[in-house]
């Protein structure tokens, strides 16, 4: 069979050549004419829209000017070199020196250019450029007139841009090879780098490449959505979509490319994702749990308090997981101090009801101990016997431990990663509960499912406290089912978040003392220990000698916990502070997770600029659990970053985790969080955004398991494409869970 012009070598694009191919495979990953045409614009130059310079103001995000260069000047370290006017050429002698002919050793020694440019009406402002001065400088010929596209800048008082990029008014002639760029009224801009264009391919080059490209590859472009989708979302066709997302007839067209093209990607991306899980949960690969049993029924009597709505209906999709004889692999989200915990130990009970075991891993020492505390108070009442396996448990303990988890005398062991070690075994683990997922490697998980030993795999319930945004948590857990507690236990304090800068730490100090006569107690926290470089970091120890200070004993107690420091000193710090003994704790961030203080009232968060807005969620949930008013102080510098303000603003503007997180997201891109779960995306996304076409990927999602339900082999003949879609290399995606 003769190949397809989209798997043709990039080589043989006439305009490529080697060189050029060898820069479009190392810089944009491009190796054929089909990568070629799914390579879009980031944005479109539409040259029938400018603004006059007249009215620009310094706030505008991006403006596009046509306008004449007057005169174009270059800059050394001295000062002015040589200059050039529309019509009189008035250059310095050391350019003449030089024939004046744009020979390169004469821009050695510039450090700077400066373009005069004059628009219609006569008003004139300043361009500048730093990077590429030759290029530049010989292209902004005095008397040309071309577009100018960038971000305006308010400089001593006066409008100018730097570093604008520059299109030629109008040009499409000297296509010397390939197709002529078809005639439209907007203009693909492409991602570019600097080797891109040193090696000429410039954005009229890619646009011309994108031409021919087109022409010779759209002919064995298939549809690559069926029939039915395209009708019921109303979508255009693949042929369509690729012409204008290149070169837009018009605006609407453009949207209409746009919209075709996220769908296909977000579809597809969840199409497979749904299709791992399918094709998990049809095999009756999992433990039965036909009943509650007794210890469920009488811990549950016994509660001090009743469950919130949030925490029964998780609870009852728990319970359907257990009983289905699928295996459950659930991420259970709940917002700091949502009450996961006790769902938990129920999800529990449930296992050793039906004569299993079940293990709760926690990601640090700390939380483990206070896990295995709360949990024993819950089940022991039950006749369950729980045990705490870590790194620091005694060689004798630890012996027992394992014993009593081999023999099946205890039912549930909590502890760290000291439970993921070779000779932990379990007689019959049927419940792993995973607290804090992000801290586990898939790796990790998997060790742990493999401690069952009766044949089948463990029930998984992950829980993060970590806010993900529904987006981005149907794509990373796209193949879990996703349990969310959307409600807190009744009675919390709204949390009262202020921010301060050092001027203020006279009031903050005295502030802390009220609170502190009244009962309370206080936590401080830093965000690292020793000094990094030359940043202004607070360091922990001088912050801990300013409170000592003003702090002294007695009156005032305060413990510090650090993360050098041994477990028994930090255990040791932590259990005053928790037993009332200390008034004031000084901590970095190893407190972020978990610690359950109700009688604490204030945090106070020093730098708090260095923190990510979910760091600083998370520190602030610590306090506002128990019945008092409760306060988080956020402290920065007098200068922060207009990031670093828009994130502190919105802490103390919203204390919705989930609202937090979608707003973090969007500042930020999804890819940061990514980091935060320790994962990558499972594809990368060349045109949709998870932080931006949320609503898309919802329908996308809901067209996918709408597709799955009603033909989940994907064998009919209308869903063929889906089928041969789903085979291509980059939809082979990792699965999560890796379940078994
Ligand atoms: P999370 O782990 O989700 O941050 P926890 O499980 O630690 O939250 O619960 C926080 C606090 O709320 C604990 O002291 C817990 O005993 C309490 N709690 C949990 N559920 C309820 C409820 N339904 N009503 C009242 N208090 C609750
Ligand atoms: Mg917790």
């Amino acid at each position: 069979m003769e190949k397809k012009a989209t798997e043709t070598d990039i080589t043989y694009l006439p305009g490529v050549g080697p060189r050029r191919a060898e820069l479009l495979r190392k810089e944009l990953g491009i190796s054929t004419f089909g990568d070629l045409i799914r390579f879009y614009p980031f944005r479109y130059l539409d040259r029938s829209s400018t603004v006059r310079i007249a009215d620009i103001v310094p706030d505008m995000a991006y403006v596009q000017i046509r306008a004449k260069v007057v005169r174009r000047e270059l800059y050394g370290a001295a000062g002015l070199i040589e200059a050039e006017e529309a019509g009189q050429a008035q250059s310095s002698e050391r350019a003449e020196d030089s024939g004046g002919s744009g020979q390169t050793p004469r821009f050695n020694s510039v450090k700077r250019m400066r373009a005069i440019i004059e628009d219609e009406d006569g008003s004139r402002m300043e361009t500048v450029y730093f990077k590429g001065i030759k290029w530049m400088y010989e292209k902004l010929e005095p008397g040309r007139t071309f577009i100018f596209f960038g971000r305006p800048t308010s400089f001593n008082g006066r409008i100018n841009m730097v570093h604008p990029e520059v299109d030629a008014a109008s040009d499409n002639a000297g296509a010397k090879r390939g197709a002529r760029i078809p005639e439209g009224c907007l203009t693909g801009i492409y991602p570019s780098t600097d080797r891109l264009r040193n090696g000429g391919i410039t954005e009229k080059v890619m646009n011309r490449l994108q031409a021919t490209a087109l022409e010779a590859t759209l002919p064995d472009v298939k549809e690559s959505l069926p029939e039915h989708l395209l009708k019921k979302m109303e979508l255009v066709p693949i042929h369509y979509a690729l012409r204008n997302i290149h070169f837009p007839v018009s605006q609407d067209a453009l949207a209409k490319a746009r919209r075709r093209l996220k769908f296909e990607e977000l579809f597809y991306l969840q199409l497979s994702l749904l299709k791992q899980k399918y094709v998990r949960s049809r095999s009756e690969h999992g433990i039965r749990m036909p009943k509650v049993g007794a210890a469920f029924n009488r811990c549950y009597e016994s509660l001090p308090f009743q469950l919130t709505g949030a925490q029964k209906k998780v609870i009852t999709e728990i319970r359907e997981d257990m009983r289905s004889g699928h295996q459950m692999n659930r991420l259970l989200q709940g917002d700091v101090g949502s009450g996961k915990t006790m769902v938990a130990v129920l999800t529990a009970l449930i296992a050793i009801g039906n004569g299993y075991q079940a293990c709760i891993m926690a990601p640090t020492e700390v939380l483990a101990q206070q896990h295995f505390r709360n949990i024993s108070k819950y089940v022991e009442p039950a006749g369950v016997k729980v045990v705490l396996l870590t790194g620091s448990s005694r060689t004798a303990e630890r012996r027992a431990a394992h014993q009593g988890l081999e023999d099946g005398s205890i039912q549930i062991a909590v502890g760290t990663h000291a439970l993921l070690e070779d000779n932990v075994l379990f007689r019959n683990l049927g419940l792993a509960v995973i607290d804090e997922q992000h801290r586990f490697g898939v790796e990790q998980r998997a060790r742990l499912w493999r401690k069952s030993t009766c044949g089948l795999p463990p029930h998984v319930l992950v829980m993060t406290a970590t806010p993900i945004p529904r987006t981005l948590a149907m794509t990373l857990y796209g193949d879990l089912d996703v349990s969310v507690i959307d409600e807190l236990p009744p009675g919390r304090k709204p949390v009262l978040t202020m921010h301060a800068t050092e001027g203020k730490r006279g009031a903050l100090y005295k502030f802390m003392r009220d609170q502190i006569a009244a009962g309370r107690q206080v936590f401080v926290v830093y965000p690292l220990i020793f000094e990094s470089q030359k940043m202004d970091y607070k360091n922990l120890e001088q912050g801990y000698e300013q409170i000592m200070q003003a702090f002294p004993f007695p009156p005032y107690r305060t413990a510090i916990v650090h993360g050098q420091q041994s477990n028994e000193d930090k255990k040791f710090n932590m259990d005053a502070f928790a037993a009332g003994r200390a008034d004031i704790l000084v901590a970095t961030s190893v407190i972020e997770v978990g610690v359950d203080v109700p009688n604490a009232s204030v945090m106070v968060i020093e730098s708090a600029e260095r923190f990510g807005l979910s760091q600083l969620h998370q520190l602030r949930g610590r306090v506002g659990r128990g019945s008092e008013k409760s306060y988080c102080v956020l402290m920065t510098g007098h200068k922060i970053s207009e990031e670093s303000r828009k994130r502190i603003d919105l802490m103390c503007a919203t204390e919705n985790g989930f609202e937090l997180a979608e707003e973090d997201m969007k500042m930020r891109g999804p890819g940061d969080l990514e980091g935060t779960q320790q994962s990558g995306l499972p594809v990368t996304l060349s045109i949709a955004s998870l932080a931006r076409d949320g609503l898309l990927l919802n329908e996308a999602r809901q067209c996918a398991e709408a597709v799955l339900r009603d033909d989940p082999t994907l064998s009919s003949d209308k869903n063929e494409v889906l089928r041969e879609e789903l085979r291509k290399d980059k939809y082979n995606i990792r699965d999560y869970s890796k379940i078994s």
